[in-house]
């Protein structure tokens, strides 16, 4: 018998299923899951967990923030049960039920009519057999359920052996149910990156079978099936699967252009395997630097010329910017995360000489903004290990970084907040109400205060603020 990584045993169907129902006995699954799972089956109805959380409760990967269930139960009976419910898809009958530190979405039991939009099916006919519930489900892995009542396990498509092996495997027919909804292609991209799986031949052929249905989907839905992708180990083995069947075109075509885009002579990758090279690299708890790594170089394409037979990307991290701007608010990103990743494409060139003095060091912190050095060392890191020169920073950055957190740690002013006047005291001084020219004296003054940090002295700002007045405004009136 031997062992998969799994850790399922794998001598026979029978003796698989038998540890995985042991494995599945064991797990502490929450109180407040199991009395409402209990509340669901009063009289004689059905409920039990489906997806996410019996597939990683078989794998061994740590329990779920939110549980998928099943029930026979309809809609509008699921949330007259609960005090606390959101209908979140009435019209596919789902319901998020919230009960004590629980999140639960249940599903009724449902067969698919035809999707005539690439995502909606066209009507929903609830069912009460559980196995057709699970037969319009995506993946065999993703189509298991287990009552923790009655210990019965349902597994109609295999899933526990694709489980086992590691694969990927659409239910039915893969180009059909790809056709159908356009967004499980992605999920199995997102799938192949969390779980490490790899698609089976017949499911890998029809990723990209119906790359018109791609524009069907709602860019919300691509934007969260790609960020979990951005969350997992390696996001390159997912984005790999898109490339390959032309939907990475589809839906990040600012990233394929950079498919066969030669960097210069100091990268071993073109631009595309660089990026997917930093973003593997990049730490997968800050998503900004995940995004900004995977998108950084997208400006080189635009900006590629050769010069003396070697190439030139002048200006790529300009255009990256503005490439990544586009990119990000198609997939419909919240502006404060976008922003953010814009920011660490457009400054990821950032360079250090020794020579910079402490008025310098200070001057590049305000343009980059305090919030974003962590990010940009990150990210600087992740694009060395992505150039396989495995050093950690680079020297010279070593020390710049030294000199950032000694000056961090020092009293050394960085922003108008750390200055000893506020906009108060401005309005005080110059009798003038709140307002953009209150904004231009303190910044005016942050000016002075960053090249010579000894005059940030109360007395001696708004001594300056009393002689100076509003800067591009004739002087103050006189006491
Ligand atoms: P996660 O661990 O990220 O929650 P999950 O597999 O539970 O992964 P969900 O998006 O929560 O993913 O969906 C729950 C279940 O619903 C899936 O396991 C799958 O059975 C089914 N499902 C979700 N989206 C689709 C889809 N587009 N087509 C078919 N079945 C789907
Ligand atoms: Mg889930």
């Amino acid at each position: 018998m031997g062992r998969m990584k799994s850790g399922l045993p794998s001598f026979s169907a029978g003796g698989l299923r038998d540890s995985a129902t042991a494995r599945l006995r064991q797990v502490a699954w929450p109180p407040a899951l199991l009395s409402a799972l209990a509340r669901l089956r009063e009289g004689g109805h059905r409920a039990v967990l489906v997806g996410g959380s019996v597939r990683d409760a078989l794998l061994g990967r740590p329990p779920h923030d939110v549980f998928d269930v099943a029930t026979d139960r309809q809609p509008a009976d699921v949330i007259a049960r609960f005090e606390r419910t959101e209908p979140i898809g009435l019209s596919h009958g789902t319901v998020l039920i919230l009960l004590d530190d629980v999140r639960i979405e249940c599903t009724t039991f449902r067969r698919e009519g035809a999707y005539p939009d690439a995502r909606h099916p066209e009507s929903v006919a609830f069912t009460r057999d559980l196995k057709e519930d699970l037969a319009r489900r995506d993946l065999t892995i993703n189509a298991l359920a287990w009552d923790p009542a009655s210990l019965d396990f349902t597994d109609p498509f295999g899933g526990l052996e694709d489980l086992e092996r590691r694969v990927l495997r659409a239910v039915g027919d893969p180009s059909a149910r790809f056709f159908e909804d356009a967004l499980r292609p992605l999920r199995v991209a997102r799938f192949a990156a969390t779980l490490g799986f790899e698609p089976e031949p017949g499911t890998r052929d029809a990723l990209g079978a119906s790359p018109e249905r791609a524009s069907c989907v709602a860019p919300e839905r691509v934007r969260a099936e790609l960020e979990r992708l951005m969350a997992a180990n390696r996001p390159s083995a997912g984005l790999e699967l898109l490339r390959e069947s032309g939907l990475l075109e589809r839906w990040m075509p600012e990233l394929a252009h950079c498919v066969g885009v030669p960097q210069n002579r100091f990268h071993s990758h073109d631009v595309y395997g660089h990026s997917l090279q930093v973003c593997d690299a990049a730490p997968a708890a800050k998503p900004a630097v995940r995004w900004a790594a995977l998108l950084h170089d997208i400006g080189k394409p635009d900006t590629r010329e050769e010069r003396a037979g070697d190439a030139t990307f002048y200006g790529h991290a300009e255009v990256g910017a503005a490439l990544a701007d586009t990119l990000l608010t198609r997939l419909r990103f919240a502006n404060d995360a976008r922003e953010r990743i814009v920011h660490l494409v457009k400054e990821h060139m950032f360079d250090y000489r020794p020579v910079w003095s402490d008025a310098a060091l200070r001057r590049w912190l305000r343009r980059v903004g305090v919030e974003a050095v962590a990010d940009l060392f990150d990210l600087r890191i992740a694009d060395v290990i992505g150039n396989q020169r495995r050093a950690g920073l680079p020297a010279g950055l070593e020390e710049m970084r030294r000199r950032i957190e000694d000056l961090m740690t020092s009293e050394a002013v960085l922003r108008v907040r750390d200055l000893a006047v506020s906009g108060r005291d401005v309005m005080a001084m110059l009798g003038i109400a709140e307002g953009p020219a209150v904004g231009a004296v303190l910044e005016a003054l942050l000016e002075e205060v960053i090249e010579h940090p000894e005059v940030n002295e109360r007395d001696e700002l708004l001594r300056r603020v009393r002689e100076r007045g509003v800067p591009g405004v004739a002087g103050p009136r006189e006491a």
